[in-house]
């Protein structure tokens, strides 16, 4: 009888889109549902809040086009209709609905989050969802929902009720900063950062950008964010907290579960002739033309595999252009990519987010012929005319050009956007190999993952 009752108990919410690009921020509105849940409830979080991402090139999301999903179970049932319009409440009132923000809120009683939905998250993370299809999911499987704006939220919220995070995962601590300093600019001790950085490798990514000299955990203008840090491990992350001897008085900290940094966007395989506008995946496939540059030291060049051509560009920013224009017709390689549109100027290209050389070809270079009299490379006599040697004036009226392998310059190997460039997604280049395999609530840490200071 007991797992029918806790099975009833159990509350997964979900929510997307209150931010817009005026400010304010998805995270802090999960801190401050979990402060409110914390202090007017009796209930167990099942999980840390997940802080999902979804297909990041799709041109309508949010900043950072992030969900989150908070899964809980409360000691009375009675409290689940008010939790579900405490939260409503709270949402409608820090979401900046009418602003630009198209706020969706939905909710799951229950163990066990259906396999539609997990199926939904999944296409979530590279296909572009509408919002019909959510509101069907939401309908059958009884789901309550609110929708706001345009109703757009609605994807990201069902998506991030789906997403279980039970292959690989990493975590985000998040500090918030009291409303009294939105204004004021934040200090972070540099040398603080590097430290932390450099200590806790490789257990935290993206702290700091050491090409362009650049603090990577904190953002800029009046976002309630004091800074995010990003790991694989809770603790590590609060004891960086700690190590960086923050001097402002902060609102709090929380930290998420998060599929961040797993380059999971790029994990499904895309046939060339099948890929959509504004989805995202790999393919192995070969280079057809050599590589080229056009204005702003941008890459391009064509690819091919079994079923069409495409053009790959490769942005300067990404860093990659270096690797990319040294790619050579016949190259073997896979890339992950997003599918841009087409416009009237060019057909859809695929921007490239990495790139793995599989396997880099020979190339050769036509020389001309040594002398056999001397040994000295001789001239050209002119097209179909032979050679002659111009020391000893041997002629050799049918020799030809003789082929000579030349050194490439690129190993086969791995190469990723540098620090700057990278997307919340991006798999730093140390994560290969480090992946985690899903996540126990019974065994793994789960303490002090949240605070508020007074
Ligand atoms: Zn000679």
């Amino acid at each position: 009888m007991k797992s029918i009752i806790d099975d009833k108990n159990i509350l997964h919410i979900g929510f997307d889109d209150t931010d817009s690009r005026y400010g304010r921020c998805t995270t802090h509105l999960a801190f401050k549902i979990v402060s409110n849940l914390k202090r007017n409830y009796s209930l167990n979080f099942l999980d840390y809040p997940l802080l999902v991402r979804l297909n990041p090139n799709i041109p309508w999301k949010t900043r950072g086009n992030g969900a989150i999903c908070i899964r809980l179970r409360t000691d009375n049932n009675k409290d689940i209709e008010r939790i579900i319009e405490d939260i409503r409440n709270e949402l409608e009132r820090c979401s900046y609905i009418g602003n630009g923000a198209n706020p969706g809120l939905v909710f799951f009683e229950g163990l066990e989050i259906p396999n539609e939905i997990k199926e939904f998250y999944r296409f979530a993370m590279f296909d572009i969802l509408s919002k019909q299809k959510a509101l069907k999911i939401v309908k059958k499987n009884n789901m309550k929902c609110f929708a706001y704006g345009n109703g757009q939220g609605l994807v990201g919220a069902t998506a991030a009720l789906g997403c279980i995070l039970e292959s690989d995962y990493t975590f985000e601590v998040i500090a918030y900063r009291k409303s009294d300093n939105l204004q004021t600019s934040r200090k972070i001790d540099v040398l603080k950062v590097i430290d932390f950085d450099r200590s806790m490798y490789p257990y935290t990514f993206n702290c700091y950008d050491y090409i362009h000299k650049r603090v990577l955990i904190a953002p800029h203008g009046p976002d309630p964010v004091f800074c995010g840090i990003r790991g694989e491990d809770p603790k590590i992350l609060l004891n960086g907290l700690k190590m960086l001897e923050i001097k402002e008085k902060l609102e709090g900290y929380l930290v998420y579960r998060t599929n961040q940094g797993t380059g999971m966007h790029l994990n499904n395989k895309l046939e060339l002739a099948n890929t959509k506008t504004y989805t995202s995946g790999f393919s192995r496939c070969k280079v057809v033309t050599n590589p080229y540059t056009i204005q702003g030291g941008h890459i391009l060049f064509a690819v091919m595999d079994n079923s069409d051509t495409c053009l790959a560009a490769v942005y300067e920013p990404t860093g990659l252009t270096k690797i990319a224009s040294q790619l050579h017709i016949g190259d073997f390689i896979e890339i992950g990519f997003g599918v841009r549109k087409a416009t009237s100027k060019h057909t859809k290209v695929l921007n490239v987010e990495y790139i793995l050389i599989l396997k880099a070809v020979n190339i050769y270079e036509l020389i001309n012929p040594n002398c056999k009299n001397c040994g000295k490379r001789m001239k050209s006599e002119g097209k179909n005319k032979g050679f002659q040697c111009k020391r000893c004036k041997t002629l050799d009226r049918y020799g030809e050009k003789v082929k000579l392998l030349k050194p490439r310059t690129i190993k086969e190997d791995l190469y990723i956007p540098n620090a700057k460039a990278q997307r919340h997604l991006t798999k730093p280049l140390h994560r290969y190999g480090m992946e985690k395999n899903g996540w126990n609530r019974k065994t793994d840490v789960f303490l002090n993952w949240f605070e508020i200071f007074v």
